[in-house]
């Protein structure tokens, strides 16, 4: 997915494309001439570099970010970063320490740069919490049974610094439905628009907003 894709309004449908070298519109096939208000706009990747992002949960699929579409917890594997961009995550063989693998993921940045004691105290905890007997590699297949063992691990961090900053702790439900489904919704629609784009050269959505 290198392509920038670029969204525009015309006729009262989203129309998305890779250039705006066309000259008429794609649904209406009238003429395009833009004003400020509907002139084209490019989209942002939902794709980062997860090895950039200090303090984030990081999404990624065993199989690449194209296969991120859908929500299936079986495909997806998450890894925490911690300040410097190593990626703690949670496997097979207990919990690795990437260096390298994140570069296209989902990020979900969950320390901001401006609580700089919290961050210190992040990598701190990251590295003691990735250390407890919890996490060891034959724990891993148990923990199975409960869904996805790295998301597990990801959100009993979250979870961990969240009540160290006096704040309380998020239901494995809430977390998904306010910080994880939203994200993962918006990169499920710019994997299929992209697509359809790749395939046909634009792609129509119905009304525009
Ligand atoms: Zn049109």
């Amino acid at each position: 997915m290198e392509k920038t894709l670029i969204k525009y309004t015309h006729c009262g449908r989203n129309i998305y494309v890779f250039s705006c070298s066309e000259r008429r519109c794609p649904a209406c096939l009238q003429s395009l001439r833009f004003g400020l208000p509907d002139a084209p706009v490019a989209l942002t990747c939902p794709f980062r570099n997860g090895h950039a992002v200090p303090c984030a949960l990081l999404i990624g699929s065993v199989h690449g970010p194209t296969h991120l579409g859908e929500w299936h917890d079986t495909e997806i594997h998450v890894g925490l970063s911690d300040s410097e961009g190593l990626v703690y995550n949670y496997t097979l063989s207990g919990v690795r320490r990437d260096e390298s693998g994140w570069e296209r993921c989902v990020c979900i940045q969950l320390c901001p740069a401006w609580r700089q004691q919290l961050r210190a105290s992040w990598d701190r905890e990251l590295e003691r919490f990735s250390a407890l007997p919890l996490w060891a590699s034959e724990r891993f297949a148990e923990e199975r049974e409960f869904g996805s063992c790295c998301y597990g691990f990801a959100l009993t961090f979250i979870n961990h610094m969240l009540s160290l900053d006096g704040r309380e702790g998020l239901s494995r439900d809430q977390f998904t439905g306010s910080h994880v489904l939203p994200r993962m919704k918006a990169a499920s629609l710019y994997i299929s628009v992209y697509h359809a784009v790749l395939q046909h050269g634009f792609c129509i959505a119905g009304v525009s907003s």
